[in-house]
């Protein structure tokens, strides 16, 4: 996962464009709408994906959105803590992001429940780094970071 030059201090962010941290201090993600057709779409790619056309422009997406799907999971690669939990959240932009589900044991979620977006620890690198990118909680919770 990380480079040779990697700081083992430092965490592996593996959310790269599709992540940003707003004004507000709170993680956001960002997706594309098409200028030629409108649809939308995460993570954000040069082009749409409805039409083709390459007039897309950024869009920063709701932190908050419902909980579509979800499975647990217990096979990954080495680097990833195991088991955890894998979803679909449905933002209000009409934008289904897949996502780590963080924050709760699979048999407190249910569908179509509220979630919020933060960040989580998803594993460990070779070099003992944190892994981390963007994850979704159960939006009353009280949890900032699980
Ligand atoms: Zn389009």
């Amino acid at each position: 996962m990380p480079d040779a030059d990697h700081n083992p201090d430092a965490p592996v962010l593996l959310a790269g464009d599709a992540m940003r941290v707003a004004d507000d201090g709170n993680p956001r993600l960002v997706g594309i709408v098409c200028g030629n057709c409108g649809a939308r779409a995460f993570p954000p790619a040069p082009v749409c994906s409805e039409c083709m056309s390459e007039d897309v422009r950024e869009l920063e997406l709701s932190p908050e959105g419902s909980l579509y799907a979800f499975s647990v999971v217990h096979v990954a690669p080495a680097e990833w803590d195991t088991p955890y939990i894998a979803g679909y959240v449905d933002l209000p932009e009409g934008v289904r992001v897949f996502a780590h589900i963080t924050g709760a044991d699979a048999g407190a979620l249910e569908m179509d429940s509220p979630v919020r977006l933060t960040t989580a620890r998803l594993g460990t690198a070779g070099d003992g780094a944190a892994v981390e990118s963007y994850a979704f909680r159960p939006a009353n919770s009280g949890m900032e970071n699980a």
